[in-house]
């Protein structure tokens, strides 16, 4: 146990930890040179494509230090904020964490937020400076800000490249050096951490853990706290980069463990596994379950799909237990699910992998937030809305609540005004300010969670010319004022449309719902008329003229090859469309109201 050394990294995203990570792994021969490949640990198709890492995991590595052999236990953490819970499960795991920080992009929000939950844990902190290898890399100015934010001395700061592999070898000494050795006591009942799983469609899922007292032995008989079910430790084992089987981990160690279970839901990350014969008396604190913050419908394009699409839902969340869905249906879009998501990037993928893995052709419809209403007749009676149509009239409402958010937003000064403009804009209130260095200030907003799971992020970037990080966490609900703005095509209410949207935003954003709509909708033989409306008042009007020729004329009769594709480009275009009575909606349409500006 006093060999163990159980880490993370944390750091803002792109400063450069999967990088990092790969580093250490090759470094002390985790991984050979035959099997490196850049970002091993982001080893879904999907993350690799997207540089980012999804999921944590874990991975074991042998050191050998001043004559001595050490264990180290690294575990990768999610960098994006939709994955929050996941990051601070990592942490708890740990008892030190390397925080990284890249020369030319200095402190982060997300580095101070995953500095404050590595905190809150109680561990140790090792400081590096990453990417000094960059020729805008500023590494004093950059390492006075780690000074300042961290209260340590300056020589505490290892510079380091992931790029070069240069300060690796300091790094792996600070780990044995600095981070505590776990305690806990290995004669108590069998307590562990469940920090991470892992859907395997072969074994099950495999639990990720860290053992806190007792060990876990091959063919025990073990039992789950939260979920208070019990399961055989089919097999148990250490992660190296393949799992190696063992007989027995103990107190200290991290591991993985298969029990044959066949879904992801049943193994909850946060929760304690104990074991069932002799249990340990408290389990782990922390534990939550994870509730989405973004729900929209999904539906297949071709109606006869349906069934096929539940059938691919059910298997997503098999592996995703974070994917919530329930049958839903659309006067517009017939038979679908209403799903809920940690966040946009977390809907993204699920629709990537429903076309991907399951060859399901799909249309998202508006996303949006989970309110609470209550109706005057009953004021004390919760209604939870996940779906604008499930809002109550509003003439029997008695008042609506909405989600609200505490963002941290750290940008350069040039940039105050810009921020606080969009953030005003965005309905936040400002709460605090505060300089961290003469250049850079952290902004903390009030705001509504409504207003920055959209398109909030992007115009960010923009209004501070990349220069704005941003991370958030939910405060609680607060009263507001919501109306649903219905939009009506060729005189049809068309519900998968509508949006739940600020009262005092409702008619501008109306209207510019209209004119993308007008911009979206593909012309046909006839006048679409594109109306936007609150109950029975029609806001705004355009209309999508007809067209007159057929769009195959344009090619002249001549060139046949040009003329075929054309129409296999139409047939394409086609995939993502959806006929409601006789107007076809494209997909982006459904996204219209978030691509406002
Ligand atoms: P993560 O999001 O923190 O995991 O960051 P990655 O490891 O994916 O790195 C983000 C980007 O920075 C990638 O394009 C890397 O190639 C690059 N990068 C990472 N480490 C270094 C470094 O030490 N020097 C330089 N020049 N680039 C780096
Ligand atoms: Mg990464």
């Amino acid at each position: 146990m006093k060999n163990i050394r159980n880490f993370c990294i944390i750091a803002h995203i792109d400063h450069g930890k999967s990088t990092l990570a790969d580093r250490l792994l090759s470094f002390t021969g985790a991984v050979t040179q035959r099997e490196e490949q850049a970002q091993l640990l982001d080893n879904m198709d999907l993350e690799r494509e997207r540089g980012i890492t999804i999921k944590s995991h874990a991975i074991q590595m042998n050191y050998t230090h001043e004559g001595e052999d050490y264990i180290l236990n690294l575990i990768d953490t999610p960098g994006h904020v939709d994955f929050s819970y996941e990051v601070s499960r990592s942490i708890a795991a740990c008892e030190g964490a390397l925080l990284i920080v890249d020369a030319a992009q200095s402190i982060q929000a997300q580095t101070i937020s995953n500095l404050y939950l590595a905190l809150e844990n109680d561990l140790e902190i090792i400081p590096i400076l990453n990417k000094v290898d960059l020729p805008s890399a500023n590494p004093e100015e950059v390492t006075d800000d780690i000074v300042d934010l961290l209260g340590c001395d300056f020589e505490d700061v290892i510079h380091a490249s992931g790029k070069t592999g240069f300060g690796v070898d300091n790094i792996l000494k600070a780990i044995i050096d600095k981070v505590p050795a776990p305690i806990g006591n290995p004669e108590a009942p069998l307590k562990a951490l469940i920090f991470d799983s892992v859907y395997n469609s072969y074994r099950g899922v495999e639990t990720y853990f860290r053992i806190i007292d007792g060990s876990i032995k091959k063919g025990q008989k073990i039992k789950f706290m939260a979920t208070g079910k019990d399961y055989f430790a089919d097999e148990v084992g250490t992660l190296n980069l393949k799992q190696t089987p063992k007989q027995e981990i103990k107190t200290g160690d991290v591991g993985y463990l298969i029990t044959g279970i066949k879904t992801a839901s049943e193994v909850k990350v946060g929760d304690t596994i104990t074991s069932l014969i002799n249990p340990t008396e408290s389990k782990i604190e922390g534990f939550e379950n994870v509730k989405p913050m973004v729900y929209a419908g999904i539906y297949p394009v071709d109606t006869e799909d349906y069934e096929e699409l539940r059938a691919s839902m059910e298997k997503l969340q098999l592996n995703d237990a974070s994917l919530v869905f329930a049958p839903e249906s659309s006067a517009a879009l017939g038979f679908g699910f209403r799903c809920g998501f940690l966040g946009m990037l977390h809907m993204e993928i699920i629709q990537e992998r429903l076309e991907r893995e399951f060859d399901m052709t799909v249309i998202t419809t508006v996303p949006n937030v989970s309110y609470f209403a209550y109706t005057k007749k009953n004021p004390d009676v919760q209604i939870l809305v996940n779906n604008p149509t499930d809002l109550p009239d509003p003439s029997s409402m008695d008042r609506v609540e909405e989600p609200y958010i505490k963002a941290s937003i750290i940008t350069k000064s040039d940039f105050v005004g810009q921020v606080m403009g969009l953030c005003i804009e965005k309905r936040g209130e400002i709460v605090n300010q505060t300089y961290l260095t003469p250049q850079r200030v952290e902004l903390i907003f009030d705001m509504p969670l409504a207003e920055i799971v959209f398109d909030f992020y992007d115009r960010l970037k923009t209004v501070s010319k990349g220069y704005a990080s941003f991370d958030y966490y939910p405060i609680g609900m607060r009263t507001s004022k919501l109306v649903k703005v219905d939009i009506l095509l060729n005189g049809d209410s068309v519900d998968a449309l509508s949006a739940l949207l600020h009262a005092d935003n409702a008619y501008h954003i109306g209207k510019k719902m209209c004119e993308k709509l007008k911009e979206l909708i593909p012309r046909q033989q006839f006048d679409i008329p594109i109306q936007a409306a609150i109950g029975a008042k029609i806001i705004s009007r355009e209309t999508t003229k007809a067209l007159r020729k057929d769009v195959t004329a344009k090619c002249y009769g001549g060139d046949i090859s040009r003329k075929r594709k054309l129409l296999e480009k139409q047939k394409k275009g086609k995939k993502r469309m959806r006929q409601v009575g006789n107007v076809e909606i494209p997909q982006e349409a459904f996204m219209a109201v978030l691509k406002l500006n």
